[in-house]
């Protein structure tokens, strides 16, 4: 017979969840511990005062290619069907992001044919171009879209998100919003797209619900790492704070949201709404309800200001980080012999996806098969 394990796992966000459901559905005794007073990490949602699904964190819209993914979860949720949309706001006009060939014929009539024939000669129609390739075209016209959707779309919005210009984050980070050689207005084309019908926080408690698991809100890792016996680790916070910094700090992008609730039924033309321009201090406005099909007299909007305050948003992933991440992996791979495991967002340092933490920690749990 198997024998069930004590676990400890430090983090009650989509990673440490989905480790915690798959362990302690295989029989072992699970206990979870979270800094903060909710489960969810940054996907945490919750009904305002006014009675408006919100997530607290910034819009997070569930998309995947992984069967496997969409399957597990789907056990714990229904879905909404959704498929995301994002306007930018350019000098008094609104055209989709990411940039498309609607986008281009938008803010760029008269040249739109012309261009939009060689985009199509030149990279096939419906493919994704990363700006940053784009840039590397020889061709004069293209070089001058290129220049156009650089300034227009990437260059202040970059500038504001991480106080970096585009070159100086790793390629993957503005790759995610591609130039699209069509008129497919959908943010992700993922096959399978949602947000769960009750919230989720509710297919997180769902996903929680096992007598085998007890969760400490509240609760720092400090405070009890001497205390708490355990066979097993999973630590899903900060690898730095980890290690007390001893290579020292990795940065983080933190973000703070202005939430307001306003007397009127809708605010905006779409859920999300980019703000490019550096003539606005934020990077884009959130409407809930618009995300969820909300039905309300009044709205909430999130208004979000990326920066130094607030709560851990994105790793910033430049040369100088990437190099600390380095060393700080090195020891955590040492620590796998004494059954502690670095996992998630925080852990490894990554620009992970829901999708990417969920199908990291069904691997993760696969491959140590308990
Ligand atoms: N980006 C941009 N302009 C936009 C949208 C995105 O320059 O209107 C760049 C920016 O550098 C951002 C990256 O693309 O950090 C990834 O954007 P995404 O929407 O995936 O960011 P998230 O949803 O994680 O905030």
């Amino acid at each position: 017979m198997k024998v069930s394990k004590k676990i400890l796992i430090v983090g009650a966000g989509l990673t440490g969840i989905t480790l915690t459901e798959r362990l302690a559905s295989s029989g072992n005794n699970v206990l979870v511990i979270e800094k903060r007073n909710h489960i969810g990490g940054n996907c945490y949602d919750f009904k305002n005062k006014a009675g408006i699904l919100i997530h607290k964190y910034g819009p997070h819209i569930f998309h995947t290619n992984y069967k496997e993914v969409w399957d597990y979860l789907s056990q714990f949720a229904d879905w909404i069907p959704y498929r995301h949309k994002v306007l930018g706001f350019f000098d008094g006009e609104y055209a989709p992001i990411p940039f498309n060939l609607n986008t281009l014929r938008k803010l760029l009539p008269k040249q739109a044919k012309d261009l939009e024939k060689k985009l199509v000669e030149k990279f096939g129609f419906n493919k994704k171009v990363p700006i940053l390739e784009l840039k590397k075209t020889k061709d004069k016209d293209l070089k001058f879209l290129a220049g156009f959707i650089y300034k227009k779309v990437f260059l202040s919005y970059t500038e504001k998100q991480w106080g970096l210009k585009p070159e100086a984050i790793d390629p993957s980070v503005t790759a995610r919003v591609p130039v699209v050689v069509s008129q497919d207005d959908r943010y992700f084309q993922d096959k399978y797209q949602g947000i769960p019908k009750n919230s989720y926080t509710k297919m997180f408690e769902r996903m929680l619900n096992n007598k085998n698991i007890k969760v400490r809100l509240d609760t720092d890792f400090k405070d009890i790492k001497e205390k708490v016996k355990y066979d097993l680790m999973f630590y899903t916070g900060p690898i730095d704070e980890f290690f007390n910094y001893k290579f020292g700090k990795l940065d983080y992008r933190y973000l703070k949201i202005n939430f307001k609730t306003l007397n009127q039924e809708s605010y905006q033309l779409a859920p999300v709404v980019n703000y490019p321009s550096l003539k606005y201090p934020f990077t884009r406005i959130t409407e809930f309800k618009k995300l969820t099909q909300q039905n309300h007299k009044k709205t909430t909007i999130g208004i979000e200001y990326p920066g130094e305050k607030g709560f851990i948003a994105w790793p910033v992933l430049d040369e100088k980080n990437k190099r600390i991440f380095k060393k700080y992996w090195i020891e955590a791979e040492k620590l796998k012999k004494q059954n502690i495991y670095f996992v998630g967002r925080l852990a490894e340092y990554k620009y992970y996806n829901m999708d990417e933490a969920v199908k990291n920690s069904l691997d993760l749990f696969n491959k140590i098969l308990l």
